[in-house]
């Protein structure tokens, strides 16, 4: 990144000369492209020009989001998708397709944990879940011949645990395998796992990418630096029909073809062209705008946070507050290295009593919604067993800290003493 990161949040991938002069990027609500020419025609569909020609690949408007969210992650590229959920399961796909394996912790969103344990086995890509990712002995162990990826968030839901990236990158790499990291709740504000050695980075952008709770999306970021044909990766080295000239008799692989990009190739080209997982160009947009204002958001949903979260720890009832940037976690000493400015939006608490009572606080908030979601410019209450997490085996999900007495909370940007005063009454009103 040439620019720094306030910067790059409003300009980076837009180039206002190539769209008539708008400043604001426009929305290309458009299906297809004019090939103009057989010749120009030719060359696109080969791959051998660049451009537009069907929004199911690329459209101008995803491009620009593409283009800039690749530039604050630090990465070489980007292809954004319909949700954070498609970015997820296409990039462990993309690695460990054709009867691979995944390590991953368990401590994870509850609809990655149900896609890895209970729904990618039927498409025979298995994943050995480890209890601590933060334990290289454990990870290690599970390495084997089949192992394609390791996979973590930077920053654990809803626990705010934080995984120690750096070490475990350079495990991965000693085995030859890609890290691969879901940073969506410290957003590339907070931190940007490239730095520390990931290989791909992705995100559910519905959250504080773009910040307001009004589009569903997902992004997948390559580092640019794995070696996909460093021989655990047949996928990469096999020629495939879709990237090769067929009349002129030339056969291409993704690793020889591609060089660096093939893995963000693999994902637009064999993923999101046949799963079709495609964002709208509207939504595209939405992010765009968000996109623009996230350190500002960020550092003040942080600040805010931090101080709910300080507040939680004194009040009544309340028996535990998880927020890492508070110090209570065994992961405290990890936030000056990876999170300088902080933890994240997100924090959980566990109060006493029973589930009468949790309910109780969940319909007692005025300021704060009962909403499934993270990263709103609202804020916003949950109980992540019964929600977020209700699909998870309940293994899982105690290992991942979500009990029934469990509330997580999402800062958005009201006042901080509304914030404070509206959870005092609330769990007041609950006993
Ligand atoms: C929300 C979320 C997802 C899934 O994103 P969707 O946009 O809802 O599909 C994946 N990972 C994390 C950490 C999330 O918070």
């Amino acid at each position: 990144m040439t620019q720094a990161f306030a910067t790059a949040a409003i300009h980076a991938g837009y180039d206002r000369f190539q769209h008539d002069d708008a400043v604001s990027t426009p929305i290309y609500a458009s299906a297809a492209f004019d090939m103009e020419s057989a010749v120009r025609g030719d060359a696109l569909a080969a791959g051998e020009t660049t451009g537009f020609s069907y929004s199911r690949v690329a459209n101008p408007t995803v491009d620009a989001l593409e283009r800039r969210i690749a530039a604050l992650e630090g990465g070489v590229g980007a292809v954004a998708v319909a949700s954070g959920m498609a970015a997820v399961s296409f990039a462990l796909l993309c690695a460990a397709e054709e009867g691979g394996r995944i390590i991953s912790p368990s401590n994870l969103y509850g609809a990655s944990v149900d896609a890895m344990e209970s729904f990618f086995p039927h498409f025979g890509v298995h994943t050995d879940f480890v209890k601590n990712i933060n334990d290289l002995d454990e990870v290690a162990s599970k390495i084997g011949p089949d192992t394609r990826a390791i996979f973590a968030e930077s920053v654990a839901n809803p626990s705010t645990e934080i995984t120690d990236l750096e070490p475990l990158a350079k495990l991965a790499h000693e085995h030859g395998l890609p890290l691969i990291v879901d940073n969506t709740v410290p957003t590339p504000y907070l931190l940007r796992p490239i730095e520390f050695g990931a290989d791909i980075v992705v995100h559910s952008t519905t959250k504080g990418i773009t910040g307001h709770g009004n589009a569903i999306g997902g992004v997948v970021v390559d580092a640019g630096r794995f070696d996909w044909a460093n021989g655990r990766f047949p996928h990469f080295t096999a020629n495939e029909q879709v990237i090769s000239d067929e009349r002129g008799g030339v056969e291409h692989s993704f690793a020889e073809r591609f060089g660096n990009e093939a893995f963000i190739r693999r994902v637009r080209i064999k993923y999101l062209r046949t799963f079709g997982a495609v964002p709208s160009p509207f939504n595209a947009y939405l992010s765009l705008v968000g996109l623009e204002t996230l350190p500002q958001r960020v550092a003040r949903e942080v600040e805010t946070a931090t101080a709910v979260a300080r507040h939680l720890t004194r009040a009544p009832h309340v028996v535990k507050v998880n927020y890492s940037g508070l110090g209570n976690t065994p992961q405290f000493d990890l936030l000056p290295k990876y999170l300088p400015k902080g933890v994240g939006t997100i924090l959980s608490f566990l109060v006493d009593g029973d589930e009468s009572n949790v309910r109780r606080i969940l319909d007692g908030t005025k300021v704060f919604s009962y909403v499934p979601n993270i990263g709103d410019a609202r804020s916003l209450i949950v109980d992540p067993a019964r929600i977020t997490h209700r699909e998870v085996p309940a293994e899982y999900r105690l290992a991942a800290g979500v009990t029934d007495n469990l509330i997580r909370l999402s800062i958005g940007l009201e006042d901080a003493d509304d914030l404070i005063a509206d959870l005092d009454q609330a769990i007041a009103g609950a006993y």
